[in-house]
């Protein structure tokens, strides 16, 4: 055991946005530090501090340039792999107006620009009635007809709108055209990148009547018309446990607790990433204790085997998983057929483990 191994409060980083609200406080509970609107906390970047115990003060980069092994485990360390980073990011996004139009690129298309490219899941904490994210492209549509309608400021005619409700899960595969919608508050799990290419902006100009800056090329390089963001339908593991998304970047679990002290067997092969988004629990191993308030991520070194949570609590989980192992072995187990398993991808289409695990 490292001196490390025990649960880590973090301290996120906030971005204050024009499209951004008050939600983060108001409705998750968080601390906002100005009476600014805010429109993202980020909650595992490599800059985030540890707030308790021995690594209080250190960054998640500080940690990983001490023992990267013990923080991340084997199957976090192959997705960090030659970046040397954290390789998941959780975010909370509380959109107050409707956001750009954008895609990612995926790991592939990313190699020239020297950066991972970008699946995400969403977890709809809260919506307005009527709140919509844009899911993707109408059928049928060539590179030629979206260039058109970005250049013709149309392309609002050729997305797919969903309504959404709280507790939803979706799965964005790179090269899908996305962008969150006015009045929603959700949770991000993503791959560790910042390659974001705005492909279309509704038309909007600043104050001074300037659009924001497109990325049109870019854009029509790497979307794949035909994806869409799908609607995952969460599968459970156990009394407590739904498996809300997976595929081979991450899992996305939910924790539902009711003040029953219970011990989480975790098998040292990726650190965990907890955050409560309801309620509050208790986290405690080798002697630590955490207490979780709704709106806060904790970090769960590889090293922690046995963990403990006490509360009553609505927790999200994230980590690189193991897809026979923490994925398909469990879910069948619990009786689940092999193609709803399957769907936990989203368009992904199928559970992948990349070559070389
Ligand atoms: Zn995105």
């Amino acid at each position: 055991m490292t001196k490390h191994a025990y649960p880590m409060l973090l301290a996120p980083r906030f971005d204050p946005k024009i499209w951004g609200g008050r939600r983060l406080e108001s409705v998750l509970g968080k601390q906002l530090p100005t009476d600014e609107r805010f429109g993202e906390s980020l909650e595992s970047d490599g800059a985030s501090h540890i707030v308790n115990g021995p690594a209080a003060g250190s960054s998640i980069d500080d940690l990983l340039q001490a023992d990267a092994a013990a923080l991340l485990g084997p199957l976090g360390m192959v997705a960090s792999g030659d970046f040397a980073d954290f390789p998941l990011l959780a975010k909370f996004i509380d959109a107050s107006d409707v956001l750009s139009v954008q895609v990612h690129p995926n790991d592939e298309e990313a190699v020239p620009l020297g950066k991972r490219g970008k699946t995400e899941a969403w977890h709809i904490i809260h919506a307005e009635p009527g709140a919509t994210l844009i899911t993707g492209l109408k059928p049928g549509l060539s590179r030629a007809d979206i260039s058109q309608a970005i250049e013709e400021v149309s392309l609002g005619e050729l997305v797919v709108e969903q309504s959404v409700s709280s507790g939803d899960t979706l799965l964005i595969p790179a090269g899908t055209t996305h962008a969150i919608g006015a009045g929603i508050l959700l949770y991000e799990i993503q791959e560790a990148s910042d390659v974001t290419f705005r492909m279309y902006d509704w038309g909007r100009t600043d104050d001074e009547g300037n659009p924001r800056e497109l990325h049109v090329r870019e854009s029509l390089e790497v979307v794949k018309p035909e994806l869409r963001a799908d609607r995952v339908a969460p599968l459970q593991i156990d009394q407590q446990r739904w498996m809300l998304a997976a595929c081979r970047f991450f899992a996305l679990e939910r924790w539902d607790f009711q003040r029953v002290p219970v011990d989480v067997s975790l098998d040292g092969s990726s650190f965990r990433l907890i955050s409560a988004i309801g309620g509050a629990a208790r986290l405690s191993a080798n002697d630590v204790s955490i207490d979780l308030a709704s709106g806060q991520t904790a970090l769960i070194p590889a090293s922690v085997g046995q963990l403990q949570v006490d509360g009553i609590a609505t927790l999200l989980v994230s980590y690189v998983p193991d897809l026979e192992l923490d994925v398909v072995a469990p879910l069948s187990q619990a009786g689940h057929a092999d193609e709803d398993i399957a769907r936990l991808a989203g368009m992904l289409g199928h559970l992948e483990t990349p070559a070389g695990l």
